[in-house]
């Protein structure tokens, strides 16, 4: 966003200059370009350039789901402020262990080395942004920590405890990964796409020349209006809801967004005659069952222009088993029982904390599972 601004912010007195002088607002257009080539000659030539952010796809993520930081976070809870500070600051020189949003991170690096070999010039990449709360002291160990691990990350955003949400909005963001739910649900409340992110309970090889992502499909790419028919008048109704406006596309849900930019970039790669290899395969996995609720969804995804690789509709079944198989490295959903029943069997699982369904989450300690992780 920086350079968005300071692009804005440098055009507008050369536009006045112009009326006043035009040569000279013509030597300023030509400076100002120049200061633009040097500043771009800066930047590293060993790293992927960072892309600008109107361009960019750009993934927030917040330190405790990049890295795992459950170790640390005991002695912030039971010791305090001062003494959490003074272990990372002892610990600094020792790289911190990987968290659920790390294998995600990693394929989105490799998307973007592919991309930019059949694209140089773009900047429609992913960018990641690490949003932290955490005191600057512990900075040294995050920046010290994502080289350690080669990532590519540029930008940092400390907030100070101060809500993320001006910072998101600020950073155009199409998602944001945190492990704190309470901060999720601003996020989601906001209007930006977001998720809770859970480890997998035991760990999974996944792939690392594509990346996968898998999505339920009410309450999270779809709005949730057929989800309240099914907590108000159970399965029949709603089939027989589902059957009647099959051919009403449903509203869009949280995460609607991010699967746009995906097929955005997925075409880019189709443009190329990549298809059949495509380093983004995207997957809707739903409870719903494909003969008497499975088209209103499909018809749905068609009238906005969408599409997924694969559509597996359950009719109710666990979803654990088969996302065992996809190994993703993220499986969205609203209900906290898919989301744990997935971690259960080594899914990375993210909980997006929207629509009807959070009354029945209630019960479940959401913000006790987020702390532990
Ligand atoms: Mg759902």
């Amino acid at each position: 966003m920086s350079e968005e601004k300071v692009t804005t912010q440098a055009k507008a007195p050369v536009a006045v200059a112009q009326d006043k002088d035009k040569g000279c607002s013509a030597d300023r257009a030509t400076n100002w370009k120049d200061a633009e080539k040097e500043f771009e000659k800066l930047s590293s030539t060993k790293k992927l350039r960072t892309p600008k952010s109107q361009y960019a796809i750009t993934i927030a993520v917040s330190s405790r789901c990049l890295f795992n930081m459950v170790e640390e976070r005991k002695i912030y809870e039971q010791d305090g402020v001062e003494s959490y500070v003074k272990y990372q600051q002892e610990h600094e020189e020792e790289p911190l262990k990987e968290g659920p949003a790390f294998p995600l991170v990693k394929a989105l690096e490799t998307v973007n080395l592919r991309l930019r070999e059949l694209y140089p010039d773009s900047d429609e990449i992913f960018d990641v942004v690490l949003m932290t709360n955490n005191h600057a002291q512990v900075g040294v160990r995050l920046i010290n920590s994502i080289n350690h691990y080669d990532l590519s990350i540029e930008r940092f955003c400390m907030t100070g405890g101060k809500s993320p949400i001006g910072y998101l909005k600020a950073y155009l963001t199409n998602l944001y990964l945190s492990s704190d739910s309470e901060k999720v649900g601003e996020a989601i409340e906001a209007g930006i796409a977001a998720a809770t992110m859970f480890q997998g309970e035991k760990g999974l090889h996944l792939s690392d020349s594509q990346l996968r992502v898998a999505f339920d499909g009410d309450a999270v790419l779809f709005s949730d209006e057929s989800e309240k028919i099914v907590k108000a008048h159970g399965l029949d109704m709603f089939f027989e809801h589902e059957q009647k406006f099959e051919d009403k596309p449903l509203a869009q849900g949280p995460l609607k967004g991010f699967l746009e930019v995906l097929g955005k970039l997925q075409k880019k790669f189709h443009a190329k005659d990549l298809r059949l290899n495509c380093p983004i395969r995207t997957y809707l996995v739903t409870a719903r069952s494909a003969a008497s609720s499975g088209a209103r969804a499909l018809k749905t995804l068609r009238s906005w222009g969408l599409e997924v690789d694969e559509a597996l509709f359950l009719a109710g079944a666990p979803k654990g088993p088969l996302l065992e198989k996809i190994r993703p490295h993220i499986f969205f959903d609203d209900q906290m029982f898919h989301v744990k029943g997935a971690q259960a069997l080594g899914t990375i699982a993210a909980h997006v904390p929207y629509g009807i369904g959070q009354k029945y989450n209630k019960s479940t300690p959401i913000t006790e599972q987020a702390k532990k992780s």
